[in-house]
């Protein structure tokens, strides 16, 4: 992933999810908490689905981080 890239995102630090730089809560878990370090993307499409989604905790569609520091 190119560094230009991972600076349109910033994910959330409890749950990973992927967000806009403008957003400010998080629409999966609530959490006003976000990272801008954080490594990996996972596209989860259909979290009813998805073992990935159940394996991280995604409850909603979206890109998730691998990891967040
Ligand atoms: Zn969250």
């Amino acid at each position: 992933m190119s560094k230009r890239a991972k600076l349109q995102y910033k994910a959330c630090t409890k749950c990973k999810l992927l967000v806009e730089p403008e957003v400010e809560v998080c629409p999966n878990c609530g959490s006003r908490n976000f990272s801008t370090d954080w490594e990996g993307m996972i596209i989860i499409i259909d979290p009813e689905k998805s073992e990935i989604a159940k394996l991280i905790g995604a409850s909603k569609s979206g890109k998730y981080a691998i990891k967040v520091r």
